[in-house]
């Protein structure tokens, strides 16, 4: 098992998605002769998952079942111990898609956080490029760091422990792309601009707040990046159910010998999708930008 590439069969060691039921999940790390407790009873590694295919349905002791999955980026995000606020893969999927993500590239990303983005970084880079990522809270570093390990991607990142801000990203005129997710990003934009190749590349700031983005574009301008936007992805959720309406009674319609008005009780069964009356849906602004070639 990789977090970047799929394997067939559960081994030891592996982490597993174990899923629950409708949004109900969790993450397993696989070790011969250890047991899970689950709401269904017990799941027993060495006979239920090791060997298995990811996929399967498992009896659990009492009775019922679970699916075990193969992870993805898109599983952890939903599925991380949160050590910090997270990015969900709906800014995600704009954030690869205006970085220009592809395998090969090589990326600078701070704060690491809870490693939701980087996760998702590395699958899409891989199996050449690299990512470099700051985070100056030395546990949240360790702790990603082994999660880097488990989940066999750590040949593909570099963690480092420094403030962006005073240190920058390590490296210089290697990136293609820079991401930063940090309470002050402006102080961060020069280093961003040093990471970033002689060739040019893309950055992306993430920021609640639109007095961080005003402060984040005079930096991006004052350091000369170009192109800059900034857009805010909203996720709207449409519930599909069904409702029974009471058809209209038109009255009676003599002339028409054909029509056959609906009786007045009579009821008709529809399928709806409707969205929420109010939404939470704020999560941040994305603010992109282009350094040119130098
Ligand atoms: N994008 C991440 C979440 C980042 S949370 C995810 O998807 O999981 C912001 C992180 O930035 C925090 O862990 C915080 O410790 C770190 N941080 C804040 N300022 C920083 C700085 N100046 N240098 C390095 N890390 C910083």
């Amino acid at each position: 098992m990789s977090f970047v590439e799929y394997s067939e069969c559960i081994q030891d060691g592996d982490v597993v998605i174990v899923f629950l039921g409708h949004e109900s999940m969790m993450p397993l790390q696989v070790q011969k002769g250890a047991q899970t407790q689950t709401r269904y009873g017990a799941i027993r590694h060495s006979s239920d998952l090791i060997g298995r295919r990811f996929g399967s349905k498992v009896t659990c002791s009492k009775g019922g079942w679970v699916y075990v999955l193969h992870p993805t980026p898109e599983l952890w995000t939903v599925n991380l111990p949160h050590r910090t606020q997270i990015l969900y893969s709906t800014d995600i999927a704009t954030i690869t898609l205006m970085l220009d993500l592809k395998p090969g590239a090589v990326v600078c990303e701070s704060g690491t956080g809870s490693g939701s983005l980087s996760h998702a970084i590395l699958r899409t880079i891989a199996p050449t490029g690299h990512l470099h990522t700051v985070e100056f809270h030395a546990e949240r570093s360790q702790k990603v760091q082994e999660e880097f390990r488990r989940h066999r991607v750590g040949h593909l990142v570099t963690v480092r422990n420094q403030d962006v801000c005073r240190q920058g990203f390590g490296v210089e005129g290697v990136a293609d792309a820079v991401f930063l997710d940090i309470p002050s990003p402006w102080e961060a934009i020069v280093h961003a601009k040093t990471a970033i190749k002689r060739q040019g590349g893309r950055l992306c700031s993430f920021s609640p707040c639109i007095e961080q983005v005003q402060r984040s574009c005079e930096a991006l301008q004052a350091a000369g990046f170009c192109e800059l936007s900034t857009v805010e992805v909203l996720l709207r959720v449409h519930e599909a159910r069904s409702v029974t309406m009471a058809l209209p009674d038109f009255g009676p319609q003599e002339d028409h010998a054909h029509f056959n008005p609906a009786p007045s009780n009579a009821t008709a069964t529809l399928k709806t999708a409707t969205p929420p009356r109010e939404m939470a849906a704020h999560t941040g602004y994305l603010t992109f930008a282009t350094k040119e070639r130098e």
